[in-house]
């Protein structure tokens, strides 16, 4: 009979050099943010910083001057690299670039928040085909080939990781509000779809250590409703949240700072609601 216990410990607590907070550091860990300029990524970006990761930000080239500006603040602010990366999720030669980049620059790679997304005007149920082959592109294809390069780093270089895939709300419940600003219809397939692809990776990277979880936000005031809707918009929006309100930016940031780090290490395959409750519903 194996020793169970010694496998299993029972109370690491009284290890006198046991912290359970320890676990949420990424002292020496590297790491990317895609969609890295934007309000969730940001974010993202800074916490992974604080707890002593050095992170590349992705972002479009249009964001190149926000993002140089946001890599040296956050450098100087947490004492750690965070380095600014020019890259299309949506096209294939650029994210090889990225590959490339990221072992360059970080060396490796240990966690990957694949997080860059549109919500493209237009996208209801007559939407013209570029809408959709657009969201399909950036979302998902992008979201597939930036977990590509990352889980292929960690194989190629023997070691673990964690993947984190952003879903929303809208890949799990239609979301449809007739007339609203923002329609969903290739955006919710593509959320769910992101979905069932990280659920699949948890099984198939487990050998390796890498572990593949999901966040799915719900209305999170993150800059992009900012100018899009008005306050009888806002409040019909929260009607529907238990918690009758948008989540703010640093709300997720302790989710994804979690699901990086040791501190989530059993957990794979996983979707975390971020959305004060609003999946209840
Ligand atoms: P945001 O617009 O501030 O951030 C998205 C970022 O992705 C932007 O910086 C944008 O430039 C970048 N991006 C767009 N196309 C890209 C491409 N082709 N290649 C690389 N980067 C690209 O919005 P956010 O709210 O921070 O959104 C982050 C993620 O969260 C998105 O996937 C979004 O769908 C998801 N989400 C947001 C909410 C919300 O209410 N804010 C809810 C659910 C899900």
């Amino acid at each position: 009979m194996r020793d169970y216990d010694a496998i299993y410990p029972l109370d690491k607590w009284r290890d006198p050099d046991y912290k359970v907070m320890d676990k949420f550091s990424l002292n020496g860990k590297k790491g990317f943010v895609t969609g890295g300029a934007g309000g969730i990524g940001r974010n993202a970006a800074a916490a992974w910083a604080e707890a002593g990761a050095d992170v590349a930000i992705v972002d479009i080239e249009p964001k190149k001057g926000e993002l140089e500006a946001l890599a040296a603040e956050l450098s100087e602010r947490y004492g750690v690299r965070v380095v600014p990366m020019l890259c299309d999720v949506s096209d294939r030669e650029q994210v090889a670039a990225l590959k490339t980049q990221l072992v360059d620059e970080l060396g490796t790679v240990d966690v990957a928040f694949l997080n860059a997304g549109v919500n493209v005007p237009g996208d209801d149920a007559d939407e013209p085909y570029e809408v959709w082959r657009t969201t399909i592109d950036i979302n998902l294809t992008g979201a597939y080939m930036t977990a590509q390069i990352a889980q292929n780093i960690m194989r190629e270089h023997g070691h673990g990781g964690s993947l984190i895939f952003t879903s929303s709300l809208s890949g799990h419940n239609a979301n449809y509000i007739a007339g609203g600003p923002s329609p969903v219809a290739a955006y919710g397939a593509t959320k769910a779809g992101i979905y069932e692809y990280a659920r699949y990776l948890g099984a198939a990277l487990a050998p390796y250590g890498i572990r593949s979880n999901v966040i799915s936000p719900g209305y999170v005031w993150s800059g992009i409703h900012a100018g899009r809707i008005d306050d009888a918009v806002h409040d019909a929006m929260i009607d529907v949240v238990p918690m009758k309100r948008f989540g703010c930016n640093d709300e997720l940031a302790g989710a994804l700072l979690f699901l990086a780090s040791d501190a989530s290490s059993y957990i794979t395959g996983a979707n975390l609601q971020i959305d004060g409750g609003y999946a209840i519903y």
